[in-house]
């Protein structure tokens, strides 16, 4: 449970940050809260040689109200995102789910940045972030760009960010009253999901994002293509596992993770609309 020997150097900027990682190499990592990172080094299925600490880029920590969207630094901790009264207005979805992630100590360290980059199909807030249509915003040594939610999930831990690329910001369009529900199956309260289903549904259409369902965060737009079609919430759940591939565990099944994807869109999408 000791990390292989590395080195740790301390980055006050993104700038800073993307500089730093860009002179180490391919075996350079950011260090964000640590909560994903730190434990994949004890058990060395990780051994980055250096790490760049972005944990204290306090300008990459904010909430923000711009137009039809809120925009979060990456920085930003799972719990200002649970407690943040602009997104509880604007992306109750969101601020909900956050609350969700493990335990008061994981939500006070865990950053929403470290949280999408690390890309764990068993994370909440990659799914939560994809059924809402978010944007990423990356920056590297030439500029920034931005990556459709959708696009961004590529493999298991596996994103669409380069290596000397740092993600900086997330940008969430606001749901404008929608309806929404964020059910996560767990065998204890704080343990990750067995499965998870973001929903959302409003003038503006659906989304819904499955958790721990593949190799990747999943949209399942068999259900939102059913409901566009005029099905009903049951009939669409029935939908629910398509393009997905979820494995057996400890935990579940591949048929018990495919039963409680049904259940768990049948009640999210009852929710919502209530
Ligand atoms: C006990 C425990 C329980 C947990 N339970 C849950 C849970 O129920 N649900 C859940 O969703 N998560 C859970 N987590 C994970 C937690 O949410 C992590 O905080 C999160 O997944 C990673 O965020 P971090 O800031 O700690 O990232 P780190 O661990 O610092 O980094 C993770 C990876 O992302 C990269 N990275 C970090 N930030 C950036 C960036 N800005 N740009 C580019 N690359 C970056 C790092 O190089 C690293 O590869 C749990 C963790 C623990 C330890």
């Amino acid at each position: 449970m000791i990390p292989a020997a590395f080195d740790y150097v301390r980055a006050g900027s993104a700038e800073e940050a993307i500089s730093l990682i860009g002179e180490h190499g391919e075996d350079a990592k950011f260090l964000a809260g640590g909560h994903s990172l730190i434990p994949l080094m004890k058990l060395r299925l990780a051994q980055p040689t250096v790490l760049v600490d972005i944990g204290r880029v306090s300008d990459l920590s904010y909430i923000n109200d711009v137009d039809d969207h809120v925009a979060i630094g990456a920085l930003t901790r799972h719990m200002d995102v649970e407690t943040s009264e602009l997104l509880t207005e604007h992306v109750p979805l969101l601020a909900h789910a956050a609350s969700h992630v493990g335990d008061p100590q994981v939500r006070h360290r865990g950053t929403i940045g470290g949280s999408i980059a690390h890309a764990d199909p068993a994370s909440d807030l990659p799914a939560v972030t994809l059924a809402l249509g978010a944007t990423y915003v990356v920056q590297g040594a030439d500029g920034t760009r931005e990556i459709a939610a959708g696009d961004f999930y590529q493999g298991f831990l596996t994103s669409a960010l380069e290596p000397d690329e740092m993600l900086v910001e997330i940008r969430v369009p606001k749901m404008n009253g929608a309806g929404w529900s964020f059910q996560k199956f767990q065998r204890r309260a704080q343990d990750w999901a067995i499965v998870g289903v973001a929903a959302w549904q409003g003038a503006q259409g659906a989304g819904v994002g499955l958790v721990n369902m593949g190799s990747v965060p999943i949209l399942a737009t068999g259900v939102t293509d059913a409901l566009a079609g005029g099905a009903s919430i049951e009939d669409a759940a029935e939908q629910a596992n398509e393009g997905t591939d979820p494995q057996s565990d400890i935990n579940a099944s591949i048929d018990y993770r495919k039963h409680l994807a049904k259940v768990l869109v049948r009640r999210a999408l009852t929710e919502a609309a209530a």
